[in-house]
């Protein structure tokens, strides 16, 4: 996609006019309530006809960022990273609580050299990588190898999910949100095995990661309470325009 110059950007508008014209996104309220699993009210629930037709809809991915939707009154614009890390969290969540998810055997074990922090950081959740559909053991040393990885992981992707998660873990994010270890390492995975900015998408896996999203118990934030998409009707459109 090239590059152009924004037009809005030339052009004079003026304070009060800008207020009205400007994309007025969903700035995250100061008192928003971090819930995660519990569906929030909200005013872009989708009709459910509009859900089951995700297949049918072809989509543009924008900036290796976005994805963007056209549905019956508007469009939509989908964060991948925070669509594809509501899906796995809810995923995970659901592994826990069954005890294993669907795995791939490795034919060839890839081997990790971790410190002793990153070591410790695995050793203290390992019965969650099980879960989430790891097979892990002990190399030597602090190294560790993968036997097994998650059904929908690509092998390329391992050595960058694990460090992913284990980065997440020792930074502590989001502690107030976590406080169940299980919530905590769901919320590690989904943020390490995430679809990542910049990563290209097939209209195929748009197609399925709009279906996965909503067929989630809460498809509009991510486990961390941001916005997973942002929807513009066409009257939005239209005054946009001024028509
Ligand atoms: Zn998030």
């Amino acid at each position: 996609m090239s590059e152009y110059n924004d037009p809005l950007s030339q052009v004079n508008v003026s304070e009060d006019k800008k207020n009205q014209t400007i994309l007025n996104f969903p700035v995250m309220p100061q008192n928003l309530q971090k819930e995660v699993d519990q569906p929030k009210e909200n005013n872009i629930q989708l009709s459910k006809d509009v859900q089951e037709m995700w297949d049918l809809i072809p989509c543009y991915q924008i900036h290796g960022l976005f994805i963007l939707a056209p549905i019956k009154n508007g469009i939509l614009l989908i964060d991948q990273h925070a669509a594809h890390e509501r899906v796995l969290y809810e995923q995970a969540l659901e592994d826990i609580r069954r005890g294993r998810s669907a795995s791939q055997q490795l034919l060839f074990p890839v081997v990790l050299e971790l410190s002793l922090t990153e070591r410790a950081v695995i050793n203290s959740g390992v019965q969650y990588f099980t879960a989430f559909g790891f097979e892990i053991s002990d190399f030597g040393g602090n190294a560790l190898s993968v036997s097994a990885i998650p059904a929908f992981l690509k092998n390329g992707a391992i050595e960058d999910t694990i460090r992913g998660i284990i980065k997440y873990l020792l930074e502590g994010k989001d502690p107030e949100l976590f406080l169940e270890p299980e919530k905590r390492f769901a919320a590690a995975f989904a943020c390490g095995a995430a679809i990542k900015a910049g990563q290209k998408l097939s209209q195929e896996e748009m197609n399925a990661l709009l279906n996965s999203l909503f067929s989630t118990k809460n498809p509009y934030i991510c486990p961390h309470g941001r916005p997973t998409l942002v929807r513009m009707s066409v009257e939005e459109l239209s005054r946009r325009f001024l028509r």
